[in-house]
This record gives C-alpha cells, structure tokens and sequence, in this order.
C-alpha cells in the first residue's frame, strides 16, 4: 500500500499542468497565472499630484506665510504649459501633471487665493520637497517583473494587469470537476430518506470544496450500485477535467467504481493508500490519447464515508487540482501549531484528525475535536483543519509542535 507521501508523488508525476490560454480581464480573475509578468509601463506614468492645491517651488516656502503669482490651472488629464518659476505658482488637481520647476504642492487647505491680485498666500508650508506628490515609475518601473508564473489572479492583479494595458493574459483555467455520488442507499439530500436511505450529503460538501479549490464543480447526481448505471455516469463525467466518485471504492460486493472505471478506459495510478480516514482511494487517469480533446482526464475514487471523501478532498484532490494549474508544490501547506491537550493515537497509519485551531500571541493553538470515526461529519463542523499525525502509536503532550493542514486554503 502506498504511503501519503508516495501518494502525492504519484499524483504530482501523473497531472502535468494544463496548458496555458489567453482570458480577456476581469474574468481571467480566479484563474492562475501561466507566465511572468514584467512591467511595460512606468508608474505613475509622469510626476503627479496627490493632493488639490498648488504646485510651487520648496525654496519659496522658507518663509510662510508668503504670496506667490497663479501662472495656470491644471486639471487631471492636461499638460501644464507653463514651468513654474521662482515666485510662482499653478493651481493643480490631484491626478494632474506637475508642471517643470515646482517640487512640491501645498494642500488647498493651507492657502488663500486672492481674486483681484491672482496671487494665493501660502499659509501652511509642508514639511519637506516632493510633499504631496508621486514621481514618475516611483511605484513600478518600465522593465520591472511585478507578477510571477502561479498567482492566483485576485482583484489586485487584475487592477495591476490593467494599468499596464494588458487586456488579455496567459492563464491556466481553473479545471472542472465532475462529482458522482455512487450508492443504491443515496436519495437527493432534498428528499427523505427511507428505510436503510441516507441523504447524498458528499455532493454538496465536495461542490463546496471544489470551489473553494479555484475549480469548477460539476455535480451529477447518484449512479446506482450496478454496471450500466455506473458506466453511463462515469462516462459523462469524463468529459470534466477530473471526476470524483463518492463511495463504491472498497471491497465490498457492490463496489464496482473500479472495475467499471477500468471498462471506460481509465488506467489506475494508484488504489488504497496508507492513510486514515481514506484508505480505500482511487487514483486513475484516462490518457490524452483516449480523449476526443487530447486531455488527459484524472479520476479520484473517494470513500463515500463523508469525512473520508472530505479528507481525502482535501489531501490529493486538491493536489491535483493544483498541479494543473502549474502550482509546483508537492504536498499540502501545511501551519506549525501547539497541541493544548494531551492525546494519544494508535495505528499502523498516518491519520488525519479534525482539529480547531486558536490564534494566540504565541501563535496557532491545535484542539483536537472529538469525533466518532470517518462517518461522524458532525464533529468536523467544530474543526478548522486536519492534524498530520504520523503513524504508529504516538503520544502527545501540551505545548507539542503538530502540523496542520488548514480547510479551505487555495495555494500556499
Ligand atoms: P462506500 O464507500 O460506498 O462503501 O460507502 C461508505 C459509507 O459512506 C456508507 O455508509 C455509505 O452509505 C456512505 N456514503 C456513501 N456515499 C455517500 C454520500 N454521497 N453521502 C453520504 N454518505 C455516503
Ligand atoms: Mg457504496
């Protein structure tokens, strides 16, 4: 069986990332950057001001207050057409150009404009040349690389795209994923279960964490426990970038995620690997050449038991969904915290434990949250991630150093 980490090797070996496409802003937001971004534009694009008031020269300031004579007005989106010499000065507006000679602007509300003189009485000097201005490329210079391959693109990115005119950019997409609940137990988590039922709870659960991946869900409803069933499903979510199944990946008589997956032509990567909760899961990939599009599909069998299907979304899935977007980490981030209570586990594998997480002065606190097995989603409720517990019999103590997986966390 293999371990985690063997694993996410494997994962990370089998999804290259996707290749790159131009998308038009804003909506290439949510999606990740597939090339470096170097700055073609200096900015601000010319010496401007950041305040209403006036453009003077510093060395008529030595002595406030003082008069100095309006030569122009200049509003934003102007050239100044005159310089401003000693003695002188030109009413500006924020966003305006500085016009050649003056070095700072003074505040309108340290002035007094006279309309029969047109002299303003600079009342208030401010403390020092280049106040209440911006410099020509003093936030960015032409040349300069301001965003690197593997960003998720934000609000921020995109304004920054933009001022440097860059109305398209090379993105990887963020990947659709095909959910399929399989189990002739599950009804639609609208309806009400009858006897022996349970609600299909996985698919609203994994859509969430789909999207809190940066990827696209696609959920499909319940496949019963047989073959044609089963195989239609899988072959319509095929068509996604990944398909995750819930449940009919063990070994029992109706587990037939497997084999008929096998029949649509998925090659298996990996099945059961050494870790708990979700030891039974799948790994496949339908190679690019078996795709009308030339894109490999990959194929995660989750355990349907919901804290396994979570978890086991949560360590590989989103692995996955990272290495096509051309993230070259190779396990999850993970955050140093302190155990606060003592506990003790047991086990041949390593195991992933619901814990909340506390921010003290002296940084992350680690609860461990009760919980009943891999059916008890309840007690996840009260959790803010995992705990990687190493496996064999391990004992911990207050103010242990533990890793912790955070839920929910796109990139690191
Ligand atoms: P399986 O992996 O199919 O053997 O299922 C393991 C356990 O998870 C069983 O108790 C199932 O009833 C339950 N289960 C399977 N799929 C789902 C689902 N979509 N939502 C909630 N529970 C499920
Ligand atoms: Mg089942």
């Amino acid at each position: 069986m293999l371990t985690v980490d063997q694993a996410w090797e494997q994962i990370c070996q089998t999804v290259t990332p996707r290749e790159p496409q131009l998308r038009e802003l804003p909506v290439a937001a949510g999606h990740v950057l597939a090339e470096d971004v170097v700055s073609a534009v200096d900015s601000p694009p010319f010496d401007k001001a950041l305040m209403d008031g006036y453009a003077v020269r510093f060395a008529d300031l030595a002595d406030v207050p003082v008069d100095l004579r309006v030569v122009e007005e200049v509003t934003a989106g102007r050239t100044p057409q005159k310089p401003v010499g000693p003695g002188e000065a030109t009413r500006i507006m924020t966003g305006a150009p500085l016009p050649d000679g003056a070095d700072v602007v003074v505040r309108i509300e340290d002035t007094a404009f006279d309309d029969d003189s047109g002299q303003v009485t600079i009342t208030v000097a401010p403390g020092e040349s280049g106040a209440n201005l911006a410099r020509r490329g003093s936030a960015m210079r032409a040349g300069e690389p301001v965003l690197t391959a593997g960003r998720v693109l934000r609000a921020p990115e995109i304004g920054l795209l933009a001022e440097l005119g860059q109305a398209q950019v090379p993105v990887r997409p963020c990947p659709e994923i095909a959910v399929l609940a399989t189990g002739d137990e599950l009804v639609p988590y609208s309806q009400d279960p009858g006897e022996g039922q349970i609600r299909n709870s996985n698919e609203p659960m994994l859509a969430v964490q789909i999207a809190q991946a940066g990827a696209t869900a696609r959920p499909l409803g319940i496949a019963r426990d047989n073959r044609d069933d089963l195989l239609a499903a899988v072959r319509t979510g095929l068509e996604s970038d990944i398909l995750c199944l819930s449940g009919g990946v063990s070994a029992g008589k109706l587990d037939l995620v497997p084999s008929v997956l096998e029949e649509a032509g998925v090659r298996e990567v990996f099945h059961k690997v050494a870790v708990k909760p979700g030891k039974p899961l799948w790994f496949g990939v339908l190679d690019a050449e078996r795709t009308p599009d030339g894109r490999p599909r990959f194929i995660f069998g989750l355990p349907g038991n919901p804290v396994s299907s979570m978890v086991c979304f949560e360590l590989f899935v989103r692995m996955a969904v990272r290495r096509l977007q051309g993230d070259p980490g190779t396990s999850p981030c993970s955050l140093p915290a302190a155990i606060v209570e003592p506990f003790q586990t047991r086990g041949d594998r390593r195991t992933f434990l619901p814990v909340r997480l506390s921010v003290t002065a002296g940084g992350l606190e680690a609860i461990p949250v009760p919980w009943q097995g891999s059916f008890d989603l309840r007690a996840t409720v009260n959790a803010d991630g995992l705990l990687d517990v190493p496996p064999g019999d391990q004992e911990f103590h207050i103010g242990d150093s533990v890793h912790v997986i955070p839920f929910g966390q796109r990139f690191g």
